[in-house]
């Protein structure tokens, strides 16, 4: 079966907001063994939206649309896709039910007038009901052909597509497609993808695909099968022979964030920590904070941009930053000693650098961060050189420094 993903909504011809309902959508489908040809988007328009319909039908057995499903007279996607199959559409009485529990629930009265159309489907689709929101999405299958068409809110798409949608299509879907990601941090793409590819062009089924991302990389190991486990069976091999190779670069798999790795370690070997930021500006702090639990190990995060906050929130010696500089190895290592002394913890991380756009020099250049790292009564300093804007500079050392610690406690 082939299928194509069709997005409705202004907004996103207009580039105010992201496109994610393809991508989840895509994902999904790509799990189901359901190739998708296409992805299109389309205004609020009926006569183009109608078109994208005629087209997308000539090329795929399926087509899933987002968006267009409100209350107002330019939500027109049923309507259009009732056109299509010519259908007429009937009011489902269970749909107009929920849509006033909805109502009532919220608190807001049900305006008969602009809502009633939520609860109106082409005759004899399948309804999927909108916990989430006013707007049901719905299934057409008619001759080969099937319209699935869901809301827009990515909150309410999601799971409608989760929980209907799938189903619905598992009996078209000749196989499954499975993924692994394995996440690296400290390794570019392009070492990265050296470094495996021996592996990346010996395998065709899986296939191993290097992948930079905004603040780490990734190995995302695909295998094809007919079921789940044939797949995990082709995939285990070949993330063993990745792990071999990669050892302690791999901080995680799948989702993970560095912070929920990091943070169970904390709390598992009850190791204390303090940060004390200049460049990062409290990134590291939030980084762990975002960790339910951290609060167990976590006790303070400063962000102490100045020269005066350096010296009076830390302790780093005036001499230290008139000899060399605020972006030093030595005002790194005074920072994390003086943080991890003053909030009393086990560690201390510090940051100090120059995240630009302006103000690098030869000898500092932008993107130039001293990290310092007090651990197990020892203080060690690195330099890193960081390339791209402000955020991403600033974003990249902050999970530099998480990676770090990570890295220091396996080593304990
Ligand atoms: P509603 O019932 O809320 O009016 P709708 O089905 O008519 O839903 P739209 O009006 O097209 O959907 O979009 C509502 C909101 O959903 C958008 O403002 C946007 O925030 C989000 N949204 C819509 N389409 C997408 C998409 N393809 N990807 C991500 N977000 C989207």
């Amino acid at each position: 079966m082939k299928a194509e993903i069709l997005c409705v909504g202004t907004e996103i011809l207009l580039g105010d907001i992201v496109n994610t309902n393809a991508q989840f959508i895509s994902k999904g489908l790509a799990d189901l063994g359901i190739e998708v040809y296409h992805q299109s988007v389309v205004g609020d328009n009926p006569k183009r939206l109608l078109d994208e319909l005629e087209n997308g039908f000539k090329r795929s057995d399926i087509i899933i649309t987002t968006g267009g499903l409100g209350p107002t007279p330019d939500d027109l996607t049923k309507e259009t896709g009732a056109k299509f199959f010519n259908r007429e559409l009937i009011l489902d009485k269970n749909s107009l039910d929920d849509l006033k529990d909805h109502f009532s629930k919220m608190g807001r009265s049900y305006s008969k007038g602009n809502n009633i159309k939520q609860a109106y489907f082409p005759k004899e689709s399948t309804i999927f009901p909108n916990p989430h929101g006013t707007a049901p999405g719905c299934a057409i299958e008619e001759k080969g052909k099937t319209l699935i068409i869901l809301p827009g809110p990515p909150k309410e798409a999601a799971p409608m597509f989760t929980n209907y949608v799938i189903p619905l299509l598992e009996k078209y879907s000749s196989g499954i497609i499975k993924s692994k990601v394995l996440r690296i941090c400290g390794i570019g793409e392009g070492t990265m993808a050296e470094m495996a590819s021996d592996i990346i062009n010996n395998n065709t089924n899986p296939t191993v695909a290097p992948y930079a991302k905004e603040e780490d990389t990734i190995l995302r190991i695909t295998a094809e099968a007919s079921t789940e486990n044939e797949a995990l069976n082709l995939i285990k091999p070949v993330e063993i022979e990745l792990r071999k190779k990669f050892g302690v670069n791999i901080y995680g798999e799948d989702d993970i964030k560095m912070e929920e790795v990091l943070g169970k370690m904390l709390i598992d070997k009850n190791y204390t920590i303090s940060s004390a930021e200049s460049c990062t500006g409290g990134l590291i702090a939030a980084k762990l904070i975002n960790y339910p639990g951290i609060s167990e190990v976590f006790k303070e995060g400063a962000v102490t941009y100045s020269n005066e906050a350096k010296i009076n929130r830390l302790g780093v010696k005036k001499s230290t930053l008139d000899k060399y500089g605020a972006v030093s190895y030595e005002t790194a290592k005074e920072m994390a000693e003086g943080i991890a002394k003053t909030s009393n913890t086990d560690i201390g991380i510090s940051t100090t650098g120059i995240a630009g756009p302006d103000g690098g020099s030869p000898e500092k250049p932008v993107g130039l961060v001293y990290m310092g790292l007090y651990i197990n009564g020892k203080t060690q300093v690195k330099k890193f050189q960081y390339f791209g804007s402000r955020d991403t500079i600033r974003r990249r050392a902050a999970m530099s420094a998480l990676d770090w610690i990570r890295r220091e406690i396996i080593n304990i």
